[in-house]
């Protein structure tokens, strides 16, 4: 993993950044397509973050979010674990050497195939929510260790899922527990997810709260369970704040949870990734609307990635802020609409931002821009999906690599756990923590 990364990412000394990096890449002849920068740096501190705010919840990154190796490849190495969908994020997962159980096959519907599939390369755990799916797995994996994922939506977040997925854990849990008794299959805890972008981090412990009550479930119909979690929903660069959350879930786990042998789980995706990727867009084309009743008019400005490639998440109303790259930050601002490339009229980016006035070949850039982008990105009309630049301060890959060599020494030796424990020894000895 070392050596591969190694040869791809950019160096950064202490004069240059993110933002450095492009305007010196937009200023190239030969750059014409629109980009991304990860800074794989920003990865780093997250999980540092989290392990410092939440230290008994092992995260499983989900790979939906953003599957780029930049992505995988580092958080491998950290030693995270991965929340796969399908039989192809395990495969990717696989690929990286990482091993089978640091991996949960989180989808509570699962392709019969794909489920064959876990078990013919050892992956055990995986969630279900209803009674067809747990006689599916019976029939095609009946050695796995089943997660019940129960229903609990923060009705403020930006993408619930209690519509689809999740049974309730009042009146379903019960029955689903004595069906999986009956079929003598291995259920090993509880799962929930309150949703994509979530407001209210009080959501968090009434879901814990709702665990505990199908853990004491299970316990009477003769299960030991063993694993909660808690899903995905954190924040990446905007919402609600990590450290509010933790504090909730802290609480929430020493209150109900207070048995260590239970482990602690979370899938987070966005909260790695969101901040980590910058997206810079050229103009290729420019229009006017016709002026309003008081004379002004807007600038239409046409970029070569849109609403059916890096902005998909327009469609869910998410909204972008435009920044232009290599201008005066004191030009004068005028009303703009940024445009896609496709000949599709929803294909538009915002409309409610000033810029100043910009040329074709100018390079326009969005920050927080890693989550739920790369993966769901199309190439309508012929337009290729960004290519992704990767970089890191010296600082801190210094200290990167020290741990990823570290973590090499244990790979070839030990069993993964030790690997684990190795990293968090490295990550908080005092020279990895003096990085800001
Ligand atoms: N876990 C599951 C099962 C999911 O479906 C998702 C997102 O769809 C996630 C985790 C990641 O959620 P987030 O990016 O909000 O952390």
């Amino acid at each position: 993993m070392l050596s591969k990364l190694e040869n791809q990412i950019q160096i950064l000394n202490s004069k240059s950044s993110v933002w450095s990096v492009m305007e010196e890449m937009t200023q190239s002849e030969n750059q014409e397509e629109a980009f991304y920068v990860c800074d794989i740096g920003n990865i780093i501190k997250k999980y540092l973050n989290w392990k410092k705010l939440m230290p008994r919840v092992e995260t499983y990154y989900a790979v939906k979010c953003n599957d780029h190796p930049f992505v995988l490849e580092t958080l491998a190495t950290l030693g995270t674990g991965f929340d796969c969908a399908s039989k192809e994020e395990i495969s990717k997962i696989l690929d990286l050497n990482v091993q089978p159980t640091r991996i949960i096959f989180a989808n509570p519907a699962k392709p019969e195939s794909h489920i064959k599939y876990a078990e013919t390369v050892n992956i055990l755990r995986m969630t279900f929510d209803n009674q067809l799916e747990l006689e599916k797995i019976k029939r095609s994996h009946p050695n796995a260790e089943l997660i019940l994922r129960i229903k609990y939506d923060d009705e403020m977040a930006h993408y619930k899922f209690g519509g689809k997925f999740g049974c309730d854990h009042l009146t379903e849990a019960p029955e689903l527990l004595t069906k999986a008794q009956q079929l003598g299959i291995k259920v090993i805890g509880v799962s929930f997810h309150i949703g994509s972008g979530s407001q209210n981090p009080k959501v968090y412990g009434e879901a814990i709260k709702a665990a505990r009550h199908v853990f004491d479930l299970a316990s009477n119909i003769g299960f030991k369970f063993n694993i909660l979690d808690i899903g995905g929903g954190f924040p990446g660069a905007h919402g609600t704040s990590i450290e509010e959350i933790s504090k909730n879930v802290n609480e929430n786990i020493n209150l109900h949870f207070s048995d260590p042998s239970i482990k602690i789980v979370a899938e987070p995706g966005r909260y790695y990734v969101d901040s980590a990727f910058t997206v810079a867009t050229r103009i290729h084309s420019i229009a006017t609307t016709k002026p309003d009743s008081t004379g002004i008019f807007t600038y239409m400005y046409y970029v070569n990635t849109g609403a059916y490639s890096t902005f998909m998440n327009v469609f869910f109303n998410e909204q972008y802020k435009p920044q232009a790259l290599n201008k005066n930050k004191r030009d004068k601002k005028y009303p703009t609409i940024i445009w896609g490339p496709t000949c599709d009229s929803l294909d538009k980016i915002c409309e409610k931002n000033k810029m100043p006035k910009m040329n074709i070949g100018d390079w326009i850039a969005f920050e927080n821009m890693g989550a739920y982008t790369l993966t769901i990105s199309s190439n309508f009309n012929g337009f290729p999906i960004p290519k992704v630049h990767g970089v890191v301060c010296e600082k801190l890959w210094k200290k990167y690599k020290h741990l990823m060599m570290g973590s090499e020494i244990k790979f070839d030796n030990c069993k993964e756990h030790l690997r684990c424990q190795l990293s968090e020894k490295l990550l908080y000895s005092n020279k990895f923590s003096s990085v800001n």
